[in-house]
């Protein structure tokens, strides 16, 4: 699940327990969520994450930032743990796919440029960069083949072709265009070039992290994606290791 964190005065980032736990939100039944504790990971979000658990159902889950999906070890979008978006300035970003750099989508944006990751990696080169562990070429492919899914790039039905370009503001037809592009030769840096194209006309609204949350779902990365109230919380509830 995925719900805004807010740093307190002492520096520790906290969150809100969710009223459901993620089978009280399939099947509508009552739920009562505890909070159990607070816990770091080796990967993923830098700040500790909330785990709770629901007595009702009998499970534990973890609570994660906006941007990140279980397990996943970098952001999906460029917001902050509050949900806020940010840049490399810390303030509101642009329309410009620079935006992000820092999340999983940089294996897009480094091919995009002509920069092909290494074919394997020292320990020295391990943890270099922005946070997010470069990996090597292998996974750079497969990193952009599935964004390319995400994106609905590749082969897909017409209606969920359509479906993906609402919630990426371009229209079908621009989308049809890129996947056109990639089918005629579908090779790493041409469907990088699409996936930028996309990212640098994403809607830079506090709901990006939704809008790439809702295509997850659609295509079959997580769960469903569900919207917490008061907004803007949103839940996940379960998730891809890109
Ligand atoms: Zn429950």
């Amino acid at each position: 699940m995925v719900i805004p964190y807010v740093a307190g005065s002492d520096g520790e980032y906290k969150t809100e327990k969710p009223g459901s736990c993620p089978q009280g939100l399939e099947d509508g039944t009552t739920c009562t969520v505890a909070v159990k504790y607070y816990r770091s990971r080796k990967t993923g979000p830098e700040i500790r994450l909330l785990v709770v658990g629901c007595e009702n159902h009998g499970i534990y889950f973890t609570i994660y930032p906006p941007g990140y999906s279980p397990y996943s070890r970098g952001k999906w979008a460029p917001v902050a743990e509050d949900g806020s978006l940010i840049s490399d300035e810390g303030v509101k970003v642009a329309q410009e796919s620079d935006a992000f750099e820092a999340t999983l989508f940089s294996a897009a944006i480094d091919a995009a440029r002509g920069e092909k990751w290494p074919e394997s990696l020292s320990p020295l080169d391990r943890g270099e960069g922005a946070g997010i562990p470069k990996g090597v070429f292998q996974t750079q492919k497969r990193q952009i083949k599935l964004f390319s899914r995400l994106f609905g790039l590749e082969s897909c039905s017409e209606k969920l072709q359509h479906a993906a370009a609402e919630e990426l503001g371009i229209s079908a037809l621009e989308l049809r265009d890129y996947a056109a592009t990639i089918r005629a030769g579908p090779t790493y840096r041409s469907r990088a070039a699409g996936i930028k194209k996309i990212l640098q006309n994403l809607p830079s609204t506090p709901q990006l992290a939704k809008r790439i949350y809702k295509l997850g779902s659609l295509f079959g990365f997580w769960g469903s994606a569900h919207m917490w109230t008061p907004p803007p919380q949103v839940l996940m509830t379960s998730g891809l290791v890109p």
